[in-house]
């Protein structure tokens, strides 16, 4: 434990007109030391060149701050599906997109990128699996940078795959470039997927066994909006779902997870970010009852 460095951070917004620098500045607003974003919205792929973003103003911001910028997170935008080979047209975007995502997180200085395995439709698993990894060979067989793509445990939301650990493995077993992915663990998605979330060392040791921890990239820290199993996937604040702040508490400090970025994803609170608040808990130790109701 002599080494011992707690990452912690959120998600943040990458806005005109400041962009990254501007995304910079709100991860340290929140008191974070990690972050992660997206560089572009979310729920498509129109992305704007890197040239206007200004990432070099984001990136001096991240040094004076003495960041380390290899644990900093891009996510992936989450309508592509390499799982789904039923339309040429569409494996094709998400080869594309994803190719793309990943010269943008070389862009950014950043060595992470997550990605949501995307759904089987109505394929079934192993051929989603299979699409998937073909997906990602042709991605990676053209990319020369070194970010490694970390594939998101999901909750199993409609036909949702990478639900288990099971298939996480498969995923990277068929793929040849094995040395670029790694895995981004959602503790709300685990829950949702049916793990028993706080069973922190009993899923830690599943995790390992299955696929090895040596491949967790990264940590989401979500509470939950429903029970386990329930494969809804909604986020929940911090002590007010069915994981609690205790259990939440263990994944950010527990030693095997050293090192490791833990980013919370939870929702904002009246138009208002909670992650200040959340990560000054989780770093303090001392959880604040009805802290929702406090301050916001
Ligand atoms: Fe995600
Ligand atoms: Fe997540
Ligand atoms: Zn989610």
């Amino acid at each position: 434990m002599d080494d011992y460095k707690l990452l912690l951070g959120s998600h943040v917004s990458m806005n005109s007109p400041d962009f990254y620098e501007g995304s910079v500045k709100e991860a340290l607003s929140y008191g974070s030391n990690v972050f992660m974003f997206y560089t572009g919205a979310p729920q498509n792929t129109y992305r704007k060149p890197l040239s206007e973003l200004k990432i070099q103003e984001g990136r001096k911001l991240i040094k004076e701050a003495g960041i380390d910028e290899s644990k900093i997170i891009v996510h992936a935008p989450y309508i592509i599906n390499g799982a789904n080979k039923s339309r040429e047209d569409l494996f094709d975007l998400s080869i594309k997109v994803i190719g793309s995502e990943l010269e943008r997180t070389a862009g950014f200085g950043c060595k992470i990128l997550v990605l949501h395995p995307g759904a089987h439709v109505s394929q079934g698993y192993d051929v989603a699996i299979d699409n998937l990894a073909e997906c990602l060979d042709i991605v990676l067989s053209k990319d020369n940078s070194d970010v490694k793509i970390a594939l998101e445990t999901m909750a199993g939301k409609g036909t949702e795959i990478g639900i288990t650990f099971e298939q996480i493995k498969a995923i990277i077993d068929k793929c040849k470039y094995k040395d670029r992915l790694g895995v981004c663990l959602d503790t709300c998605h685990i829950s949702d997927a049916g793990y028993d979330v706080h069973d922190v060392d009993g899923v830690l040791k599943e995790f390992d066994r299955i696929i090895g921890l040596d491949r967790l990239l990264v940590v989401h820290l979500n509470d939950s909006k429903n029970i386990r199993g329930a494969h809804k996937d909604r986020h929940e604040n911090m002590g007010y779902g069915y994981i609690g702040y205790e259990t939440m508490y263990k994944y950010a400090h527990h030693p095997l997870l050293n090192g490791i970025p833990k980013v919370l994803e939870t929702p904002y609170i009246n138009e208002k970010p909670p992650y200040k608040q959340e990560i000054e808990m989780l770093k303090s130790g001392k959880y604040i009852e009805g802290w929702r109701e406090k301050f916001f």
